[in-house]
């Protein structure tokens, strides 16, 4: 199991409280928005953190993805990118 699966794994023991504050942290380390992908549409709906909650609803074209210098990835051992427009890391792992 890697970091990612042992981190899925945490997430799932978690209260649902402590859940959403772990999201609310990951989200203020997001830097989607400094992103040239990153569009108006995803800014309006304040749509971040792709890699954990999957693709976004906007239509999107890919120009770069800064997922791999985000402080994120090392952090939880992301290996995708795109993740607004290809879905969650969990997705792109085929995990359940
Ligand atoms: S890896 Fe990408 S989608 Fe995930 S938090 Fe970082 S910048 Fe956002
Ligand atoms: S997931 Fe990647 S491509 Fe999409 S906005 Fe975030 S950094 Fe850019």
């Amino acid at each position: 199991m890697d970091k990612f699966e042992e981190m899925l794994q945490k997430m799932q023991k978690m209260t649902d409280i402590d859940r959403k504050q772990m999201i609310n942290k990951a989200k203020g380390m997001c830097i989607c928005g400094k992103c040239p992908t990153y569009n108006d549409c995803m800014k309006g709906k304040t749509e971040f953190l792709f890699c954990i909650t999957g693709k976004s609803s906007c239509t999107t074209t890919k120009k770069a993805c800064i997922c791999p210098t985000c402080p994120l990835t090392p952090m939880i051992g992301l290996k995708f990118a795109y993740y607004c427009v290809n879905g969650s890391e969990r997705e792109l792992r085929k995990l359940k």
